[in-house]
């Protein structure tokens, strides 16, 4: 894991911190998406969101997620509207 990227996140407290600098990669912190994730050993990346720290049970910020799906969705659609007013043009 990137520690530059783990190192300037803004963790609720130090046990959080500790986790998710852990070697072990117990915790993952998704800057992009703003999640906590607890990885699923399954040998891939998987992991399963968290919105409470389990230590200090501070919620934990909204997932960004959604936000940037809709937004890609949204500059597909203008794109799509853009292409179909060409057309018709
Ligand atoms: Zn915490």
């Amino acid at each position: 894991m990137d520690i530059a990227q783990t190192s300037t996140a803004p963790h609720c407290c130090d046990s959080m911190r500790a986790y998710v600098e852990h070697e072990d990669g117990i915790i993952y912190w998704w800057p992009k998406f703003h999640e906590y994730l607890i990885s699923v050993h399954d040998g891939g990346s998987s992991g399963i969101l968290i919105r409470f720290c389990p230590w200090c049970g501070t919620q934990l910020p909204e997932s960004s997620r959604d936000a940037f799906f809709d937004a890609c969705e949204s500059s597909i659609n203008e794109l799509e509207e853009t292409e179909a007013n060409q057309e018709a043009s």
